[in-house]
């Protein structure tokens, strides 16, 4: 099948070598060209435009940073829905509001074309061992016709209901994971105060009830940023975890929910992003809050 992928960063990337790798003809556009390279090298073909890229495929992934990118992709004077796309289906998987999916989802229809929203959980390693936690929204036609695409990059499969609620499902699952980013930053202020070394801190931790698993795979990377060495690529920014953060207390407010614990997150991480840390590992929150002070 020709499967387009459009938005190469640190998931995209992933997502587009998983698909050459499991046999598709792999199209790929993305808005800073050469983040390409690497897959071109792989044998993907590379797009001059996202409209280019949805007249030569069948299927377009798009895995872009937020509601604005998206706009900018699939709505822009080049954009995947500027030319002719009757009966091509969309897959849109990133971390957005329910409702960019919902109106996006209307505007795909318009054009007789098809949108499947499947934001996922799982990061980069995940993502390139097609065994990401997809959570897909689409009505159960639609549903059908993305699954055997989807299978092929996921662990876990959820059909969650219409268009929407997978991106609200994606913000409740990511919610106490980016909230305990910020909770294991200031424990790890009072921690370090005993004046462990960084290795032994993190082996205490990574036994205990407290840590989750996202602590857990990252404690080699806490250790080395603790001892001020490079912990090498960004698996998911910081930046983006303070878009998701503003996402979620927006979404739960729309509902009438009380969203204090994530304000304090998002201020947290916003405080981060202030610092210069934006580009930083979310795992750098704990070696940023930890060494920070109180302000
Ligand atoms: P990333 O590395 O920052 O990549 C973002 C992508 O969006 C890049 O391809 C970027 O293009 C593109 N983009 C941003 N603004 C754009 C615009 N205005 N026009 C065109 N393209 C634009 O982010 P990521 O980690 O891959 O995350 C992508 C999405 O997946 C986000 O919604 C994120 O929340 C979600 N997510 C991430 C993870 C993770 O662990 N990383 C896990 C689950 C979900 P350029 O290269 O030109 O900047």
């Amino acid at each position: 099948m020709n499967v387009g992928v459009a938005g190469l960063g640190a998931m995209g990337g992933n997502i587009a070598a998983r698909l050459i790798e499991v046999g598709h003809n792999v199209a790929v556009w993305n808005r800073s060209a050469d983040k390409a390279k690497p897959l071109t090298e792989a044998g993907a073909t590379v797009a001059a435009s996202p409209a280019g890229l949805a007249r030569q495929c069948d299927v377009v992934i798009t895995m872009l940073t937020d509601g604005a990118a998206i706009d900018e992709v699939y709505n822009g004077p080049n954009g995947l829905l500027s030319g002719d796309v009757k009966g091509k289906l969309f897959i849109e998987m990133s971390t957005v509001p329910p409702t960019v999916e919902t109106e996006l989802a209307a505007k795909v229809r318009v054009k007789g074309a098809t949108l499947v929203e499947c934001p996922v959980g799982g990061s980069t390693a995940p993502a390139r061992q097609g065994k990401l936690l997809g959570l897909m929204g689409a009505e159960p036609a639609d549903a059908e016709r993305a699954k055997p695409i989807l299978q092929q990059l996921t662990r876990r499969l959820e059909h969650c209901g219409p268009v929407g609620s997978g991106s609200a499902m994606k913000l409740a699952i990511n919610l106490p994971l980016m909230v305990a980013w910020q909770a294991y930053g200031e424990a790890f202020a009072v921690a370090r105060s005993v004046g462990w070394e960084p290795k032994r801190l993190l082996d205490l931790f990574v036994d205990t009830n407290g840590a989750n698993p996202a602590l857990k795979a990252r404690a080699e990377m806490i250790v080395t940023m603790l001892e001020g060495k490079d912990p090498g690529p960004t698996t998911f920014s910081i930046a983006n975890g303070a878009k998701d953060l503003r996402t979620m207390v927006a979404t739960g407010e729309a509902l009438g929910a009380d969203m204090r614990a994530t304000k304090a997150a998002l201020s947290g991480f916003e405080d981060a992003v202030q610092n210069g840390q934006g580009g930083g590992d979310g795992s750098r929150m704990v070696v940023y809050w930890s060494g920070r002070g109180k302000s």
